[in-house]
């Protein structure tokens, strides 16, 4: 099933939770809406679902505007961080509980109920533990009851908030990697909510990330890693220095000198180099450069990040060098960025 998200607006008494937002998901795309805490990200889910109503714009299934429709209408199926499994039903009775408070007429049989809550035991890697409770299984398994229990419906699309979010980090990694599988196999339609990049960029075939109730780049995750599209982006999905510079004769300068880097297509001016830490060659000498002193090195995994202060008074960047760099705080060293982008300064 197709999404499209069309120029939604949600205001909750004058506070504007989605500002113009447009999306179109492909039919069995697993996409990420992934954004700080408070960005928007599940009122936007919310609204695909049909757990509340847009207060402008539309939203279609395919070719049908579904904006007014009822959740079960649109036959969505969805997990939460703590969508609380039944405490009092096994696990087979929780996966078949959608169907079984079915109307009559499209409810199926109660063996066909029971053979397909099987099926879908054996899909999530449960088999065995149908008769447990919920309160005799992990949180990661839990989770997994709680998907089995919203594919049960046949959805036209799965909606995930955070479903991962309350467990520890080694589980989280192994679920997610089991959702895609599930997701491979499956091919429904899924919306994905995190605010944990490394979930999205690994898991989804597209990321939309989210600001402020605004979509700020929606791509793959190359494109959101490799070409950020707004300061925000740089910021938030992986790390980013910054540094205020100048646009002059097509060259970006940094104080009174250019530091070997051209842009001729910026506007002249005051503006906001970027780039990434671990993205610059180290350079010998200094014919246009960026020079700073060593204030402060720490270990980042396989990496050492150093924190330079370079020109004028505050400008502080972080370039990461090999692990077995040797630099002491004080040390000069000059650099220049492989990749970067220019903002204009705000
Ligand atoms: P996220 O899921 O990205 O953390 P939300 O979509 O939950 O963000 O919330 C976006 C913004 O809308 C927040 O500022 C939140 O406080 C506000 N908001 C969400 N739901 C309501 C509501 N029912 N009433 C008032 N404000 C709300
Ligand atoms: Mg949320």
């Amino acid at each position: 099933m197709e999404l499209r998200v069309n120029s939604i607006d949600k205001t909750f008494s004058g506070f504007h939770a989605l500002d113009n937002v447009s999306l179109d998901i492909r039919s069995g795309e697993l996409i990420a809406l992934l954004g700080p805490s408070g960005s928007g990200k599940t009122t936007l889910l919310r609204l695909i679902a049909g757990l509340d109503f847009p207060t402008g714009g539309a939203i279609h299934f395919g070719d049908e505007d579904a904006s007014r429709k009822s959740v079960q209408e649109r036959n969505v199926g969805f997990v939460f961080q703590h969508y609380a499994l039944f405490r009092h039903m096994n696990v087979l009775d929780n996966i078949g509980f959608g169907l079984k408070v079915r109307p009559a007429a499209t409810r199926p049989p109660k063996s066909e109920i029971h053979r397909r809550a099987l099926e879908l035991l054996d899909l999530v890697q449960l088999s065995g533990l149908e008769k447990r409770f919920p309160n005799q299984l992990s949180g990661g398994q839990r989770q997994r009851v709680a998907l089995a229990r919203a594919l049960a419906i046949e959805p036209k699309v799965l909606l995930l908030d955070e479903p991962f979010g309350a467990l520890d980090a080694q589980v989280r990694r192994d679920l997610r990697r089991w959702l895609r599988e599930i997701h491979d196999r499956t091919g429904h339609t899924t919306v994905f909510v995190t605010h944990d990049q490394e979930e999205a960029l690994e898991l989804a075939d597209r990321v939309v990330v989210m600001s402020r109730g605004r979509i700020e780049q929606v791509g793959s995750a190359d494109d959101i890693y490799d070409t950020p599209n707004s300061p925000f982006v740089y910021g938030f999905i992986g790390e980013s220095s910054r540094l205020p510079v100048r646009v002059e004769d097509g060259q970006v300068w940094l104080e009174d000198r250019t530091i070997g880097l051209e842009a001729h297509n910026a506007p002249a001016g005051p503006a906001e180099l970027y780039f990434r830490p671990h993205d610059i060659d180290v350079l010998e000498g200094c014919g246009g450069c960026i020079a700073g002193t060593v204030t402060a090195t720490r270990r980042v995994e396989a990496r050492r990040r150093i924190e330079l202060a370079v020109g004028g008074p505050g400008h502080r960047v972080e370039i990461e060098l090999p692990a077995d760099s040797p630099v002491a705080e004080g040390t000069r060293i000059a650099f220049r960025p492989r990749a970067w982008k220019l903002f204009p300064a705000h």
